[in-house]
């Protein structure tokens, strides 16, 4: 079997960020209950390892004891949330992704400047929730096309469409054109909101999806991007499937041992996991890995003020205290890997 690995893949930028936060919180706070409002990532594993290690994860900060600490998940959340939490003089370290809070706060620029919001994006997303919840009197969401006849528009000169980080950049553009054959005078955001991840991740897909007989994408079924990962590949022609690790591979999916298969991972999926796919199916059919180098990404965010502030209280300076980001080579080191040669168009 030929195995297709793509960089990147894998966590971004977010969410080494929003985990090696509360990696470093049980670190610094060892004994003391932490809390993490919403599951810090959209992983079934990386949530579980947590709770193994006493992270208590909740959909509602009043369950939070006074006084004990409490990470803001990466999905970024809506204002009320905060001041509730720091309302109650709770320890809050908000571990938000930066490329979701510029998406909240164009919504708030745009609100006080008295545009209405057309956030596209999915309704129960906690990221739609949360920029949604900056300017609720101001934001309609738009899932799909059908949904723009409903919408209440009071000034359609006054517009404006923002996006959820983590669509497919296909389905966006369907939905965005509409809006704009709508409503022509609709402003775009200032600069792209779908972020640079989940665009790189999916044009790897793109490009490499019909050189293979199967997509498998390592991700959870509440992961938004690794979902849209599925999607694009099916668009592409090559069935794609998502898996949470290596036990949920049913082996029907293959019609002959010299599969060619591309192995890729939501934003929020750990290396580790892909490494156990690839493992089960080498040692299984043999073959080889195929690793390919798409897009370069360089793109890391510092820790968040809550953070830093914590560390300083205890001597530390921040500074020497790293965000420890897992490296997207372990199973190609493994086995060693075939170097593929790709061009692949248009990079964000
Ligand atoms: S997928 Fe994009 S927006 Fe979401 S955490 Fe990662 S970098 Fe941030």
């Amino acid at each position: 079997m030929k195995l297709i690995l793509p960089n990147p893949r894998g966590f971004c930028a977010g969410v080494s960020m929003a985990i090696d936060v509360v990696d470093q919180v049980l670190d610094l706070c060892p004994g003391q209950p932490v809390y993490v409002y919403h599951d810090i990532v959209h992983n079934t594993h990386v949530v579980g390892r947590f709770k193994d290690r006493g992270v208590r994860f909740v959909e509602d900060v009043s369950l939070v004891p006074d006084g004990a600490i409490v990470v803001f998940s990466a999905h970024g959340i809506p204002p009320q949330v905060r001041q509730g939490a720091l309302g109650r003089g709770l320890k809050v370290i908000d571990a938000t992704c930066p490329l979701v809070t510029k998406v909240h706060n164009e919504a708030i620029r745009y609100a006080r400047l008295g545009y209405q919001i057309l956030l596209v994006g999915h309704k129960n997303h906690q990221e739609v929730i949360g920029t949604s919840g900056e300017a609720p009197e101001a934001t309609q969401v738009v899932e799909t096309p059908d949904d723009i006849p409903h919408l209440r528009i009071d000034d359609p000169t006054k517009l404006v469409y923002l996006t959820q980080t983590t669509l497919s950049t296909d389905d966006a553009a369907v939905i965005i054109d509409a809006l704009k054959r709508a409503f022509p005078d609709i402003k775009a955001p200032p600069s792209e909101d779908i972020c640079y991840a989940t665009t790189n991740r999916q044009q790897a897909v793109r490009t490499l999806a019909p050189m293979c007989d199967l997509t498998l994408v390592v991700g959870s079924t509440n992961s938004s991007n690794s979902k849209r990962l599925t999607e694009i590949s099916a668009t592409a022609g090559t069935p794609g499937k998502l898996i949470d690790d290596a036990s949920h591979i049913d082996h029907a999916w293959f019609a002959s041992p010299d599969d060619t298969v591309l192995i890729t991972a939501g934003a929020s999926a750990p290396e580790d996991l892909v490494s156990e796919v690839c493992r089960t199916l080498l040692e299984r059919y043999g073959g080889e890995i195929q690793s390919c180098d798409v897009f370069e990404e360089d793109v890391y965010f510092a820790p968040p003020a809550g953070l830093k502030q914590m560390m300083r209280e205890q001597g530390i300076d921040p500074k020497s205290r790293a965000i420890r980001v897992t490296k997207p080579d372990v199973i190609e080191a493994e086995y060693g890997s075939v170097a593929l040669t790709i061009s692949a168009p248009g990079h964000m």
